[in-house]
């Protein structure tokens, strides 16, 4: 379970970040509690004006803060009617360059889908081994596109996509039927969950699981993770919101195995910096906590030390959720491993 008040501290995001934003776009304004005991309000929570240009913004800065700041105790949303409509369309494709290319184009035409997600290759495989009536063709990569707004213009949409993917796909088909629509984002939703059954009794190691990079540098990105992976024999199922650049790497690892469970922070690593390189981000939208904190240096150069005198100038003894964001810790494989390696893990739900 997610509460809104975690949402708000890791701005969280969502598959139809890609045209609704992410939960910073929805906060309209905040009650926090600061490391000092005073109670603030900020944005239209006091207010209750939708709109303001009257000072710092606040709600910007403590969301995402990961409780850094203060703690959220009331929030304002903004809110909006479900679309009444709603198409997908499915592109299937050879070669993961090809599904980069479609959504650049996509952009190109100006449609605006409320969701791209993309599979590799082991995700469908992976879907059609836990849920066989699915049957996904075999390909390397598969898109799925998501338009809403109002019927006419979501089955024009929805045509112009498959006419812009048309050149680059194996094959392209839309549906505004509700079962089919039902379906497609079943097998996307099941694929957390599923990845397992690529490697029975496997766990699912949650690091380096949230990179985010430029959309045109998806291609490459993902090419990059099935090099790191074979180089560091640990399989990867990949998915993610391909639209807004967000990457998944699912690796699948034996908990059991100390050896593995090394390979596979070496593994988290490499694709952390690897983001870093391809000019995107060490976490999309799961936050940075401490496992990411050692990269912030380097995602932020000098901008860190502004944040850590803002930090400093709101929880100057550091009370707030020490140890995250901030601090440099070491690199999880250059500590030592105290912690029981575990049973295998079974996930009934996707993680996202
Ligand atoms: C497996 C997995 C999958 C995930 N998938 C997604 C995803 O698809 N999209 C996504 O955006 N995120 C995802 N996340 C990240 C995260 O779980 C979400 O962002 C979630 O919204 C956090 O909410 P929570 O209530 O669980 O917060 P918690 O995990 O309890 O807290 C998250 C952070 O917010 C702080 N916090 C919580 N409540 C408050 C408050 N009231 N005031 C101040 N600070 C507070 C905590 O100190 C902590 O630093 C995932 C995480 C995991 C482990």
């Amino acid at each position: 379970m997610a509460t809104v008040g975690g949402m708000a501290s890791t701005n969280a995001h969502g598959m139809r970040a890609v045209k609704y934003g992410p939960t910073s776009a929805w906060v309209l304004g905040l009650e926090v509690v600061l490391p000092d005991g005073q109670i603030i309000e900020t944005g239209s929570v006091g207010s209750r004006a939708k709109q303001s240009s009257a000072g710092l913004e606040l709600t910007r800065l403590i969301v995402g803060a990961e409780g850094t700041l203060g703690v959220i105790t009331r929030l304002r949303l903004k809110l909006m009617p479900i679309p009444i409509a709603r198409a997908i369309v499915v592109g299937l494709f050879d070669a993961l360059e090809q599904a980069g290319q479609s959504v650049q184009a996509v952009f190109a035409a100006g449609v605006g889908p409320s969701a791209i997600e993309i599979l590799d290759e082991r995700c469908v495989q992976a879907i059609n081994l836990y849920r066989p009536a699915i049957a996904l063709p075999r390909v390397e990569a598969l898109l799925l596109f998501e338009v809403d707004g109002n019927p006419p213009g979501v089955r024009w949409d929805a045509e112009r996509i498959c006419e812009v993917i048309g050149p680059f796909a194996r094959r392209a088909e839309w549906s505004d039927e509700t079962a089919r629509i039902s379906a497609l984002w079943e097998a996307r939703s099941l694929v957390g969950a599923a990845v397992g059954m690529l490697r029975p009794g496997s766990n699912r190691a949650y690091c380096g699981e949230d990179i985010c990079v430029p959309v045109a540098r998806m291609p490459e990105t993902l090419r990059a993770v099935q090099e790191i992976s074979a180089r560091h024999r640990i399989p990867i199922a990949t998915y993610g919101h391909i639209g807004g650049g967000g990457l998944h790497p699912g690796h699948l690892i034996d908990g059991r195995d100390a050896d593995e469970i090394q390979r596979v922070l070496r593994v988290a690593d490499e694709i952390h910096l690897l983001a870093l390189r391809m000019g995107g981000t060490t976490t999309g939208e799961h936050g940075v906590g401490a496992a990411r904190a050692p990269y912030m240096a380097q995602e932020h150069g000098p901008a860190l030390d502004v944040m850590r005198r803002l930090k400093r100038a709101l929880d100057p003894n550091g009370i707030m959720n020490p140890g995250v964001i901030f601090d440099t810790p070491a690199l999880p494989f250059e500590m030592p491993l105290n912690a029981p390696v575990g049973e295998p893990a079974v996930a009934p739900i996707d993680p996202g």
